[in-house]
């Protein structure tokens, strides 16, 4: 049994399909959505690229707003006062067990305060005295 190769007419309306989406998505999806075109009949074909091109913004959308959000996740960046080692420290405390901290309010930066700095007074040398 020979495979159905994909008609002409069902070929241009996936190059339209595609035509629309990202430049960098571009070619996969042509590939991709012309192979699917193999072994259906002609008319499935037409109706299946004719299918494809009335999707074909909601998955260009889709493509631009998955782009995006890699971008946002890979670009993101400590701003350049946090990265020279000026942090803004703000100076917490867990709740649970008393002990202090500092988180930097502009790059989350996390910068655990020696025990000696907690505020219960001078008596506290039981670290033996490192900090
Ligand atoms: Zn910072």
């Amino acid at each position: 049994m020979s495979v159905t190769r994909p008609t002409r007419t069902a070929g241009r309306l996936v190059g339209l399909a595609v035509a629309v989406l990202p430049a960098t998505q571009r070619s996969r999806y042509a590939r991709e959505l012309y192979a699917e075109l193999y072994g259906m009949t002609p008319l499935h074909q037409l109706r299946h690229a004719g299918g494809l091109l009335l999707h074909a913004w909601a998955l260009r959308s889709a493509l631009v707003a998955t782009h995006s959000e890699e971008t946002d996740m890979t670009t993101t960046t400590k701003p350049l006062r946090c990265r020279l080692g000026f942090h803004r420290w703000d100076e917490r405390e867990n709740p649970e067990t008393r002990e202090r901290y500092q988180i930097c309010e502009r790059c989350d930066a996390y910068h655990e305060r020696p025990r000696a700095a907690a505020g219960t007074g001078s008596a506290s040398t039981t670290n033996g005295g490192m900090f």
